[in-house]
């Protein structure tokens, strides 16, 4: 069973949508034109249950099946980049400083594409509730949705989404049970010294001696108190102080980000954090404060669901083209947000031969829509059949 036929025909309306959302990206909760554009696709479909407004600018549908039966969720995600967009394409992004950099142009397109192809056929029981969030690049659209209620109010009992990935090739698909992407959190450190003249440094409480110290420390933490079986990564990405050459400042920060896929490993890192913080600020006679923002939590397949959807991706592209052996990745997805609340599975689609994610030279592959979502309308078809 290859790709549905209709949804292989709708290949130039939907690269016309797609093309269209490109070209005009928005970030964060003010996805406002996005989701126009998208309610004017439903209701082109002939979907009239549609709210509006979650999460400020995200868009919740439902289309009915046939007969009775269970709740389905299906959600793609619609907000773009804060960058320059040097892809020199026709259709490249208007909005100067902003760009579809991650796909979910792409991602809204084939969510749209399946939503029209549902609609028409209805060969399913129960029904399907279309999530289209805002804010997946930071802002949490889907912890936002969540909190209001989404999954609740729809009494939604599992959950599937779907993410491009470059170098796979178009047609084929990586998934796996248990975390595939990692959870992301980020701290700041503030160390208080006491500035003076660098001439006389006895005078002072150098608090640069001091985050040099913390920063090689804190690399130590992953490789020496981990287990090595596990996965963590602690990454200090920014060290700020001074602003001359012979003054030492009073203060310095330094900040970075805590990934891991286990609430475990998690806890270990951030335990040691506070104690390799505080422990190397009393040596250096400083003072350290701790800013710790919980982002999002690890993206965790259920495994059922995620056997599902590789013998449907497999229905639709054969066998040999779905790995259940996605490697992990340490970037976020507030997809597991969804996840954390109802059982589900994210899966990656190939993006074939483009330039890497959030890089100006990226492109949504238009060839992956009609795969991507043919797998949307399969997995609702054969999750909840007639
Ligand atoms: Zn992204
Ligand atoms: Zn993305």
């Amino acid at each position: 069973m290859p790709v549905i036929n209709s949804i292989a025909n709708s290949f130039d309306e939907m690269a016309e949508w797609r093309q269209h959302i490109h070209s005009n990206p928005e970030l964060g909760f003010e996805c406002h034109e996005t989701a126009k554009f998208v309610v004017e696709r439903l209701k082109e479909f002939g979907i009239d249950d549609i709210s509006e407004g979650w999460a400020k600018t995200g868009v919740v549908a439902v289309i009915k099946g046939k007969g009775e039966g269970g709740t389905i969720g299906l959600r793609a995600d619609m907000d773009a980049l804060p960058m320059p967009e040097m892809t020199g394409l026709e259709y490249a992004s208007t909005n100067e400083g902003k760009m579809h950099a991650c796909g979910h142009d792409g991602h809204t397109t084939m969510l749209l594409g399946a939503a029209k192809y549902l609609a028409e056929t209805r060969n399913f029981s129960g029904r399907v509730v279309l999530m289209f969030q805002p804010a997946e690049e930071g802002g949490g659209g889907a912890e936002v949705m969540c909190e209001e209620g989404v999954i609740e109010k729809y009494g939604i009992s599992q959950v599937f989404a779907i993410h491009n990935m470059p170098e796979l090739p178009v047609g084929e698909f990586q998934t796996r049970a248990g975390p595939v992407m990692a959870s992301v959190d980020d701290f700041e450190i503030e160390i208080f010294g006491k500035g003076g003249h660098a001439a006389r440094p006895h005078f002072s409480v150098d608090p640069i001696v001091a985050a040099t110290a913390m920063v090689q420390s804190l690399h130590t933490i992953v490789s020496r108190n981990i287990d090595p079986i596990e996965c963590g990564v602690i990454s200090v990405t920014q060290i700020h102080a001074g602003t001359a050459y012979n003054v030492i400042p009073e203060t310095a920060k330094i900040m970075g980000t805590i990934r891991s896929f286990e609430p475990a490993v998690k806890a270990v890192m951030q335990k040691r954090l506070v104690e390799v913080m505080e422990n190397i600020a009393a040596a250096y006679e400083t003072r350290a404060e701790l800013t710790y923002h919980d982002g999002y939590p690890a993206t965790v397949n259920n495994a059922e669901k995620a056997a599902f959807a590789v013998k449907v991706a497999a229905s639709i592209v054969g066998e040999d083209k779905v790995s259940d052996q996605a490697a992990r990745r340490m970037g976020a997805e507030d997809f597991s947000f969804m996840l954390n609340k109802v059982p589900g599975a994210y899966v990656f689609v190939g993006n074939g031969d483009s330039a890497a994610l959030h890089h100006q030279s990226y492109n949504f592959n238009d060839e992956a829509a009609p795969v991507g979502a043919s797998y949307l309308a399969r997995i609702v078809e054969a999750a909840q059949p007639v």
